[in-house]
């Protein structure tokens, strides 16, 4: 199995749009890895999560041809995770002699409900439910609630395949239900991906968000109940200037905990 990241910045992504502040100025300066897009990540080469903004430019960047994307995931209605304009140029003239006929998305209620019972032309929707397992393509998906948008719904993914992969973005430390789905489930996890938006800025459960601490007790409680053992693949991702997301600091940081760092781009193999 594979996961591509196409993008792991924040909303204001890194260099951020409007900021002056040393991490970004050092990040335009250097370049290369430390360039950071929206959020968006690809599974094998037909499972897509999430739609910022930046989609077009990451399809040009890992040669990507849109039109072979048969599934969409989206995590929450944030607008650096889905940008549904660009759902509605799957026909012509827009597009023309698409391999995949019809995109298939699944999505929260928060974003079903933006669509306001307009869709997209080969475009189809299904609401997704909390803890309700999904089946398409080679693939079975469960959401599981995130602790990221307070009276709305947004989800995590546990996405089993091939291999088994928790893609947790973006979320605070989990909620009790979703410890005790993984529990119950007896999953084993190859590949967990984690959100770490604050890196080592200190953020209470509840902060919508991650940093080291956070994982660090997520995983901890993961690999009590052997969710996660030392044969999982544990990457952090979603990263916003204020933490300081340079490459090389990150990797630093990181290494200690036996964690990787994702960039854009970044592939991994599970
Ligand atoms: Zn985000
Ligand atoms: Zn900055
Ligand atoms: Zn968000």
């Amino acid at each position: 199995m594979q996961l591509t990241y196409l993008g792991t910045a924040a909303s204001e992504c890194f260099p951020a749009l409007f900021c002056h502040c040393e991490y970004c100025q050092e990040a335009r300066k250097l370049g290369g890895r430390n360039i950071r897009t929206r959020s968006q990540a690809l599974v094998n080469d037909d499972l897509l999560i999430d739609l910022p903004a930046d989609t077009y430019w990451h399809f040009i960047q890992n040669g990507i041809e849109g039109d072979t994307i048969r599934y969409l995931l989206i995590t929450h209605a944030h607008e650096d995770h889905f940008y549904l304009d660009d759902l509605h140029l799957r026909f012509p003239p827009y597009a023309h002699d698409m391999r995949t006929q019809t995109l298939q998305v699944y999505c929260p209620k928060t974003v079903y409900d933006l669509f306001g019972g307009r869709f997209p032309i080969n475009v189809e929707v299904h609401l997704l439910e909390p803890f309700k397992t999904v089946t398409f393509g080679t693939y079975r998906v469960t959401p599981l609630p995130a602790r990221h948008m307070p009276q709305a719904e947004a989800f995590i993914y546990l996405i089993e395949g091939e291999k088994t992969m928790l893609y947790a973005h973006d979320t605070g430390y989990f909620f009790e239900d979703v410890f005790a789905y993984i529990e119950q489930s007896g999953v084993r996890l190859d590949m967990i991906s984690m959100d770490c938006t604050n890196v080592l800025i200190p953020l209470p459960d509840d902060g919508g968000h991650m940093g080291f601490p956070n994982i660090k007790r997520v995983i901890d409680r993961l690999r009590g109940m052997k969710a996660v053992t030392d044969h999982t693949v544990v990457y952090i991702n979603h990263f916003s200037h204020n933490g300081n997301p340079l490459q090389s600091f990150l990797e630093e940081q990181a290494t200690p905990y036996g964690w990787q760092v994702a960039y854009d781009g970044c592939r991994v193999q599970f």
